[in-house]
Parts: C-alpha cells; structure tokens; sequence
C-alpha cells in the first residue's frame, strides 16, 4: 500500500470489529485457572484471594472508589444499580433518548419505565430537558452514549437539588474524565462493560463501584455472593451486611475467575489503551475537519475522552444522501454506521425503536438523531489508518453534499 497514493481510488481494507488479543500475561493468568480449575469466584483455597476479589480491588483502586463489584455483564450492573437504589416496578427512571438498547433494557429489567431525555448537538443530555423532567423520577440513568460527557458540574448540581439520585451508564467511558473526575465517581454508582466492543475485554463482563456501603452491600448480594461477602477485598464490612443480607434477593449474575484473570493485566494497560485511541482519535478528527456538510463534534475542554469511536454529524441531509455516503464509504472499505436509520439494523441506539418503552416523540432530538453517523476506532487500526480513513469519508462527503440553496 503506498502511502502517497491521493487518489480516489485508495482504500481502506482493516477491520472495524477486530480488536487486540489478550495481552500474554492474560492468557497465563487464565490458563492457570483453567489448569487449578477453580473458575468459580467463592471457590478459593484457604488463605488464597481470587482473581475476581483482586480484579476489584484493582479496579477501585484505579477508578478511586471505596468498593467495587465485578458481574456478568455491564446490563446487569444498570440493573442491579437499579435494583440498590429501590427501584421496581411501575417506577419511572429517567435515561438519555440517544444511547444503546441495554439502557432502557436495564431500566425494563426491573419492571420500570424509561422517561427519555433529548439529546444535544454534542451528542450528550440534553440538561435544559432533563430539568423540566427533574420532578417525574427519583433516578436518572446516565448514558455516556459513545464517550460524549455531558456538563457534569451542572448535571450533579441539579439532581442534588432536586434529591435525584444518578447511576452513571460509563460502558464508553471507562478511563474517561470529567473536570478530573473519573467518569462514574460523579454519581450514587458507576456502571462498566468488560464486552469486547468496550474498552477492556473479557467477552462479558462489567463492573459496579460507589462509595455507599449499603448500595454495595446490597449490590453484593443481589449478584449472588450467598453468604460469601467476607471473601470480597472491595466490599464494605461484614458488619454493614447484617441490614440487609436477609432483606436482598439474589439474582445470580458473578463475574468469574477465568474472565477477571483475563481482564487484570488489561486494568493495568488501561491509562496507555486510552493514550493509544485518543492518538487515533484526534488523527481522524483532524482529517474530518473543515468538509462541508459534515459537523465534527467539538469535546468540551473538561472530557478527557478515550477516542474507542468517532461520531459525525450529518445535519439536516436528506435519508438518500446519507445513504449514499455510507454505501460510497463501504465500497471503500470504511464501515460507517447512520445511528439515524429509519429501521435499525444490528444494533438499536435511539429512543423510538423502543417500543416497549412507549416514546413520545421528541423533535428536536430526532432531528440530531437523524443525522449521527459513528464509526468504531479498534487499537488495530495505525495513525496512518485514520489518517486515510479520514481521506475517504472527507471524499465521499464532498461527493455527495449538495450545500443548501
Ligand atoms: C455495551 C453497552 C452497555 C452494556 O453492555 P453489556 O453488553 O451488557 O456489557 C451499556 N451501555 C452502552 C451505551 C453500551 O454500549
């Protein structure tokens, strides 16, 4: 492939699902768990800590957080958060209109109702929505859809005054920052994904931290720790378990030794993974800036983002056109996904393909739907990936914008 080749015709032939293997040290550390075969979090030799227990406490440590509990995927840590914070059935919660289909999935987990918040041209909530909504719920499920963090000052601020409590859906923000505080530290609970797509990866897997000793205690047990807890090194006391051990369900969902071997060298790699994609990141987004047609999303000089993926706005094009350019980059081996797709194919990201949920229509966030276009950025790609990547779109963009007369 030449590097100098400025025509049309280059293209880009990487894959967009295709992320790293796991680093050495977690393939030793999971092929000892298969060889001693204690795979199962409780099942532990005497005086000997396991894998989960250790994962987090690392990751409390490295989010800054008094507790931590590792489970089976970061759906079920919404959930669960959901369920912590006394949240049941016929109770509305509070999310984002722009997010991914786990969020108002978590929120019908526990038998609630979504109220939907719009979005903004940043592609975070909508704040001067939220306030209206403010009195309708007593929490609000915070998507940091796709790594865009709203004004948390602002957003925090608010749900003190109104005494609504925030669970912070951070499945895009894992080693994100706001005003420097790591994102999920703003609010009750912090939510995580350890799915491949995210920003470490176990297959499944997901993390819950706060600083609540009664919401991580009930959170303990609602995952299935029986009666277990003293086993954890990033729960509260045993003491705070006697309130509630007889008054949790449980609701099995462990993370197991196998995956939290998997994921420790990966806590630890985390700080230069992020360093890493914001380099591709910031590549791209240079390349897109100044097209026609085309809105780069400007980040808030607050975020320190993890760049995992790349949105665009394509604001006010017709369906046809944006079709075109997504058809136009495929050719060219650059997947785009339009989050604003009539029918959602793949994956569903906004709020009126929940039926269930019974959206009421919002306008002003449909028309920023309409015109998302993302793309996924794997740590498989190089800089001179990006850089042509951004050749491309820039080039079907102008091929096919047609400026308004
Ligand atoms: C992936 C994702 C989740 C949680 O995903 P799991 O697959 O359940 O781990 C939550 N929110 C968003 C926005 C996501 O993309």
């Amino acid at each position: 492939m030449s590097a100098h080749n400025w025509s049309m015709n280059e293209n880009f032939t990487g894959s967009f699902t295709q992320q790293e293997s796991i680093p050495e040290a977690g393939i030793e550390a999971a092929l000892a768990v298969l060889r001693h075969g204690r795979l199962h979090r409780y099942n532990t030799n005497a005086g000997e800590l396991s894998e989960t227990a250790l994962l987090e406490l690392e990751f409390a440590t490295y989010v800054g957080s008094k507790y931590c509990l590792a489970v089976a995927s970061g759906g079920y840590a919404m959930a669960t958060a959901l369920r912590a914070l006394g949240v049941g059935h016929g109770d509305k919660v509070l999310s984002n209109a722009f997010t991914l289909a786990p969020v108002p999935g978590a929120i019908a987990a526990v038998g609630a109702q979504p109220i939907f918040v719009g979005v903004t041209e940043g592609l975070t909530i909508d704040l001067d929505d939220l306030e209206s909504k403010l009195d309708q719920a007593d929490v609000l499920l915070l998507s940091h859809m796709r790594g865009h963090i709203c004004d948390m000052d602002r957003l925090m601020a608010m749900c003190d005054t109104a005494d609504v409590k925030v669970v912070e859906d951070c499945a895009h923000t894992m080693g994100a920052l706001w005003n420097g505080v790591p994102s999920g530290r703003a609010g009750a609970i912090g939510c995580y994904s350890c799915q491949t797509y995210k920003h470490v990866n176990s297959g499944e897997g997901g993390f819950l931290v706060t600083d609540d000793p009664i919401l991580a205690a009930k959170s303990v047990m609602l995952s299935g720790s029986y009666m277990l807890f003293e086993r954890h090194l990033a729960a509260p006391d045993p003491e705070v378990f006697k309130e509630i051990k007889y008054e949790t369900p449980n609701i099995s969902g462990r993370m197991d030794n196998l995956r939290a071997a998997i994921l420790r060298p990966q806590i630890a790699d985390l700080a230069t993974q992020c360093q890493r994609w914001n380099d591709r990141y910031y590549a791209l987004e240079a390349g897109l800036r100044d097209v026609s047609g085309l809105q780069v999303i400007e980040r808030p000089e607050q975020e320190v983002i993890v760049g995992s993926s790349i949105q665009f706005l394509l604001l006010d094009w017709s369906e046809e056109a944006v079709i075109e350019v997504v058809a136009r980059c495929l050719k060219r081996g650059v997947e785009l996904k339009w989050f604003g797709a009539a029918e959602p194919a793949a994956f569903t990201s906004r709020y009126d393909s929940w039926h269930y949920a019974k959206p009421v229509k919002m306008p002003k966030s449909d028309r920023i739907l309409q015109g998302i276009v993302d793309m996924r950025v794997p740590l498989t790609f190089s800089i001179e990936d990006c850089e042509l990547i951004a050749r491309i779109i820039r080039a079907e963009v102008s091929a096919v914008y047609q400026a308004p007369s």
